[in-house]
């Protein structure tokens, strides 16, 4: 049975001299991701395990190392998804919390509400075991307030969003973590923990994890467009598609998709994108 897992660290444009790095930080989680394929895991293990390991490194807008607030904070998202019975879980503008995409999936597992944000979040997570950090905020999204603040920002966010798309025993799975923009109001919450713009799974088309400007990816459903058009033009032309649809409403962004036959979709219509693809059988491949 075919099993694969393939990551993404964000479009933006992320500067020539430090690509290589980016590239090397979605390598170090897909194959994270592998080793749960090869352990036998599900595809939504696999997702997790992925941006789990991607939300500890601070190269990323994600977990330590995300982007802050205008007031200077962390307001953190993230969302999961599996395609075998639509189940998913997500927060947001959720207080520094190391792991956020475990919180999500926990909520996932939990069956209740499938999103929860801000004080309420924090509540359930600590709840259920996680434990609040103060001490994820990093020097460089410091700098990066600063250079916003100073107008000094190309765009409105870091470049550093992350993803997962997975399949295993025939399921497929979706998981995204981020900081959000670059100085955006508290409270502010983007596509990635919403289920249908920055991810999705579905068994019957394909699962879906999108970064970008998420005002423009919410109003265009960015993940689920892409998903429902793997039928008519494959994983990759439904990517493609996908994001033309978005560039009419003038939206920058990427996404990876994974259909269920095993077939992926890699676009952006950023300068960059790092994305790393790992299958269980060994086979590897990366780009940005
Ligand atoms: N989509 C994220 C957001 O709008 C940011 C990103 O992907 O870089 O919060």
């Amino acid at each position: 049975m075919r099993a694969l897992v393939l990551v993404h660290g964000g479009a933006g444009h992320v500067p020539e001299a430090r690509r290589a790095e980016h590239v090397e930080g979605c390598v170090a989680a897909a194959r994270a991701g592998q080793a749960a394929l090869r352990a036998g895991e599900s595809a939504l293990a696999a997702a997790v395990v992925a941006v789990e390991v991607m939300e500890n490194d601070a190269r990323y807008n994600a977990g330590t190392g995300g982007s802050l607030t205008s007031d200077g904070t962390l307001e953190l998202a993230a969302a999961v998804m599996e395609g075998r019975a639509r189940r998913a879980g997500a927060v947001a503008a959720l207080p520094p919390f190391p792991h956020p995409i475990r919180i999500a999936l926990a909520l996932l597992e939990a069956e209740g509400p499938v999103m929860l944000a801000g004080g309420g979040a924090a509540r359930w997570a600590a709840a259920h075991g996680f434990v609040r950090s103060d001490s994820m905020i990093t020097a460089r999204a410091r700098e990066r307030l600063a250079r916003w603040r100073e107008g000094r920002v190309r765009g409105v966010w870091a470049g550093g969003t992350v993803g997962a798309v997975a399949l295993a025993h025939g399921t497929v799975a979706a998981a995204t973590s981020t900081g959000g923009t670059v100085g955006k109001p508290p409270g502010r919450v983007g596509d990635s923990p919403i289920v249908g713009a920055g991810t999705w799974a579905d068994d019957a088309s394909a699962a879906v994890s999108c970064t970008g400007v998420g005002e423009p990816i919410l109003r265009v459903g960015l993940a689920r467009t892409a998903a429902d058009r793997v039928a008519e033009l494959g994983a990759q032309g439904a990517a493609e598609a996908a994001l033309g649809q978005l560039e009419e409403h003038g939206g920058e962004a990427g996404l990876i998709l994974v259909a269920p036959d095993g077939t992926v979709g890699i676009a952006r219509n950023t300068t960059t994108m790092s994305w790393a693809l790992c299958h269980a059988d060994g086979t590897e491949e990366s780009g940005c």
